[in-house]
């Protein structure tokens, strides 16, 4: 199957990620990896994104596309993907299907993790990191036995910058201008499968299976 994935920060998509890539036996493509990836292999693209990358620009649309394109012609690629993080505008969407259209391909699904904003904060805000030695910790979901203190090491635990409600807020709020206008894309293709994320992680992940007719769990 060919699959796009998309949740705000906490949705728990990377977790569901890896569970879809799995049962479908199909490649996890995150932007992330691919730069990752294209830059430590020095292919022309690579060292393109890198030097923006390191000048600390955003890379021209050009340039990732033309990395994706270049890994969805991988081999792994020929019994599906599941693509994180890209599109991340209309106009890659576009440039996506220009090139699955190439390859004489089409997307089965797009799938939407929605979360409520109050859970995303329950869940962000809660964590807590080890000073000493990076340990993670959720004070809800995962405490350490000791509050504000490391199991493993005995290092103070503290929140990072970005788990602040503020920070939190903001990204959420930056996460949904941006991507609004990709739903209403895919929704208009009749691609769009809205999950509810707000769930046990195998009760989400068997809502995922069910609306793309797939046994998951
Ligand atoms: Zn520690």
């Amino acid at each position: 199957m060919r699959l796009i994935l998309m949740g705000p920060p906490g949705s728990g998509k990377g977790t569901q990620a890896a569970f879809i890539s799995r049962e479908l036996e199909i490649p996890h493509i995150s932007t992330g990896d691919m730069f990752r990836k294209a830059i430590s292999d020095s292919t022309p693209l690579g060292s393109k994104a890198k030097e923006y990358l390191d000048s600390g620009r955003l890379v021209p649309d050009e340039i990732t596309i033309g990395i994706v394109k270049e890994r969805l012609a991988e081999s792994d690629c020929r019994q599906g993907f599941l693509l994180d993080g890209f599109p991340r505008t209309v106009a890659q969407a576009e440039a996506l299907d220009e090139i699955l259209k190439g390859m004489n391909i089409e997307l089965d699904a797009v799938i939407d993790i929605q979360v409520p904003r109050e859970e995303i904060l329950k869940r962000l805000t809660g964590r807590r990191m080890c000073r000493e030695c990076g340990a993670s910790y959720h004070v809800v979901f995962s405490p350490p036995a000791e509050a504000g203190c490391c199991d493993k090491c005995g290092g103070e635990l503290y929140q990072r910058q970005d788990d602040t409600e503020e920070t939190i807020n903001k990204r959420l709020d930056v996460y949904h201008e941006q991507t609004q206008p990709l739903v209403d894309y895919y929704a208009r293709q009749g691609l769009l499968k809205n999950i509810n994320g707000n769930q046990e992680i195998q009760q989400v992940l068997k809502d995922i299976g069910e609306s793309l007719g797939r046994s998951l769990v």
